[in-house]
């Protein structure tokens, strides 16, 4: 059996490291519709130049772009065993239109963890981050700074800030996130489908909470 997840939280709560370690045990994918984003903006994409404006602003990309981008990602091969949705969905829109893409393929979500923080430790969680500008590995000059000043010890890419990670954007981003964002944990509470996991638990949480309750890919 598949494992198909959706990972909520704030910006900074820590998705992406949680990901990571989720996809290091199991065999599935890692969708995460910012580096989705950033790749196309860095390429210089149709999609990268409209989506960058959002991006800086903080600002949510439209959802019919994002809705399209993903109908394509999940029709692809490598989703077809499973997948953790890091990012998306974003708003109540976003959820509405995956039930009928997933009902379409006849996939079924396991579970939705949502990772618990307070805005004052997103803030400083964000400020301290960077990230490669390389592999994407993540960073934190507080708790986790990279070795050699601004050089990725996993692949020597260079070490950066986000743009979108100072304050007043990242302020900007956590009202985003409460107004558009957090009514999907009523709305997949209804569903019976979420999970609460506090978001400074280490950076596999998120993997021990879900095979705590039995939710694994096999
Ligand atoms: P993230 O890496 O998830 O923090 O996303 C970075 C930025 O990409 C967000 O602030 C949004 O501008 C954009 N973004 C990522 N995912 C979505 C989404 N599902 N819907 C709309 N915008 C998104």
């Amino acid at each position: 059996m598949a494992m198909r997840i959706i990972l909520i939280g704030p910006p900074g709560a820590g998705k992406g490291t949680q990901a990571a370690s989720i996809i290091e045990k199991h065999p599935i994918i890692h969708i995460s519709t910012g580096d989705i984003l950033r790749e196309n903006v860095r390429a210089g994409t149709e999609l990268g130049q409209t989506a960058k404006r959002f991006m800086n602003a903080g600002q949510l990309v439209p959802d019919h772009l994002i809705i399209a981008m993903m109908r394509d990602r999940l029709a692809e091969d490598d989703a077809q065993n499973g997948f953790i949705l890091d990012g998306f969905p974003r708003n109540v829109q976003q959820a509405d239109a995956l039930a009928p893409l997933l009902d379409d393929m006849s996939l079924r979500l396991d579970a939705v963890v949502l990772l618990e923080i307070s805005d004052e430790a997103v803030v400083r969680r964000l400020e301290g981050r960077r990230v490669c500008s390389s592999c994407g590995m993540i960073y934190n000059v507080y708790s986790h700074p990279p070795k050699a000043d601004d050089t990725c010890e996993a692949c020597g890419g260079q070490v950066v800030r986000r743009a979108d990670d100072q304050e007043s954007v990242i302020r900007g981003r956590l009202d985003v996130y409460h107004k558009e964002t957090a009514p999907l944990v009523e709305y997949y509470e209804r569903s019976g489908l979420l999970h609460r996991v506090p978001a400074d638990g280490g950076p596999d949480s998120a993997l021990k909470y879900l095979e705590s309750i039995g939710v694994s890919g096999k």
